[in-house]
């Protein structure tokens, strides 16, 4: 095992038993940036003078004797739509390039009093809006795994840099499956958490009833480390919950005897990948073998989740970008203008990419007089349905399992001309986000090709340390 490759469990006991320094363990790290980075483009931008100078700072406390936390002198990275004061926050965006934050959001301070060292800000699509991490202005993020493939979306910069051991852990956002993906496609564990576990203050609005902040890493029992610290109420953010945060690391006991896996029928069906099927369901019937009681249970409402997601989250991100004007935010077009309306027209051209574009157009489309009841009323209406749906499914099982996404990473370009087959790699992700439960995608095997396979792990609302229970115990088996 070389220094970059650690968990986070690791580095922490090598850090205290002084086996190399935190600056040791951050120049590892940016010595993978330099030497990957160009071809990879998961970072867009590099906090090197920052990151060397918070772990000197790790490194005294270490030489003083005093003890450290989990996380201190951890090298880690942020998806560029949360603020970091004093970077720029450009949500891959044209119009925010040069967007300097001045402030922190809610996580940053959480993890900076946690001793983070931050070594920069990971690619992103444009706004959070897309599955492969290609609309972005800094073009796409490629797959550690084959580099002709996509990292998934849209925290795909946060998936590659954790994956090619540029990071050991990374924030990223899920409002329809952006951990979770990414996560799958580039073989590492990710975590999306139940709406409002995580404060969003100082996150760059997408959909708001639909955004979640959450993290990727290179173990499970990692990713219960970083939850334990970012998890809880924030005064500055009105949707998170009061609910107590456990004690994440101390629910992984190993054992899922007796757990009961419903294993959803609508999500093995229709265009999924043969190798995707079968990888999936040998993870479950190893769980199985472990204990775990699998019955098999139908959520016949999954089928609407794309469409009614495609009418909820453009609408509530059409209002969300209303900000990016160039007056309040955003930059202001290069050409002068006549009027106010052809003010309007040039800079929503320039500032914004085709992708978001196309959004804007269909949530204001679904909120206009005379259409606002056919679309947009109709499918809040399902979306209560879907919630229904989980909330009976969990009063027969623990634990839903299916498959993170129906394919493998896809070529770069493959999808780029066809929004709908794009839309379509959620279709197993955009359900959980509907009903703000919690999700885990948990690596379990591989295509003959060597592309990684997700296995999705879903749990009632606020039950993280469940499903991250089931994931650790997966994941420590296949490692075995
Ligand atoms: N791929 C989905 C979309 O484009 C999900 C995005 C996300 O979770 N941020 O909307």
């Amino acid at each position: 095992m070389s220094l970059v490759n650690q968990s986070i469990v690791q580095a922490n006991s090598g850090l205290k038993a002084k086996k190399f320094s935190a600056l040791e363990l951050t120049e590892a790290c940016l010595r993978e940036i330099e030497g990957h980075n160009s071809r990879i483009n998961a970072y867009v931008t590099v906090t090197k003078k920052d990151a060397l100078e918070s772990a000197r700072q790790v490194d005294k406390k270490i030489a003083s004797g005093e003890s450290i936390g989990m996380l201190e002198g951890i090298p880690m990275a942020i998806k560029d739509i949360i603020n970091v004061q004093g970077i720029r926050t450009t949500c891959g965006s044209p119009g925010l390039r040069d967007f300097v934050s001045p402030y922190d959001a809610t996580v940053v301070s959480k993890l900076k009093h946690a001793g983070m060292v931050l070594l920069g800000k990971t690619n992103c699509d444009e706004f959070a809006c897309g599955s492969s991490t290609e609309h972005s202005c800094f073009g796409p993020t490629r797959n550690p795994r084959d580099e002709t493939r996509v990292a998934g979306g849209s925290s795909g910069g946060s998936a590659a840099a954790v994956a090619k051991n540029m990071a050991f852990y990374a924030l990223g956002t899920d409002t329809g499956g952006s951990i979770r993906e990414p996560a799958s496609f580039c073989g590492i564990p990710g975590l999306k958490v139940t709406y409002g576990r995580v404060s969003r203050f100082g996150v760059t609005a997408m959909a708001s009833s639909w955004d979640t902040v959450g993290h990727f890493a290179r173990t499970v029992e990692d990713l219960a480390h970083v939850l334990k610290e970012i998890a809880g109420h924030d005064v500055y953010d009105s949707t998170t919950s009061q609910v107590k945060v456990p004690d994440y690391t101390a629910l992984l006991t190993g054992s899922v005897s007796g757990l009961r896996i419903g294993v959803p029928k609508e999500y093995f069906e229709g265009a999924i990948d043969p190798e995707v099927k079968e990888t999936v369901w040998r993870a479950i019937r190893q769980l199985e073998t472990m204990g775990a009681l699998v019955q098999e249970i139908s959520l016949p409402m999954t089928r609407y989740a794309v469409a009614l997601y495609y009418i909820l989250t453009p609408a509530e991100l059409s209002a969300n970008l209303a900000r990016f004007d160039g007056i309040r935010f955003g930059s202001k077009p290069t050409n002068e203008a006549d009027d106010l309306v052809d003010y309007y027209f040039k800079q929503r051209a320039q500032g914004f990419g085709d992708e978001i574009k196309r959004r804007i157009m269909i949530g204001t489309y679904v909120l206009s007089a005379g259409y606002y009841d056919a679309y947009y009323s109709k499918a809040q209406k399902v979306r209560t349905k879907i919630i229904q749906e989980f909330d009976e499914a969990f009063k027969e099982v623990d634990v839903i399992c299916s498959p993170v996404a129906p394919m493998p990473a896809f070529k770069i370009g493959e999808k780029t001309q066809d929004p709908l087959a794009m839309y379509l790699a959620d279709a197993m992700t955009i359900p959980i986000n509907t009903a703000g439960i919690p999700a885990l995608a948990v690596p379990c095997g591989e295509t003959k090709s060597g592309l990684p396979i997700g296995l999705q792990i879903m749990g009632p609302q606020f039950e993280e340390g469940r499903v991250l229970l089931v994931g650790d115990a997966l994941e420590k088996r296949i490692k075995a």
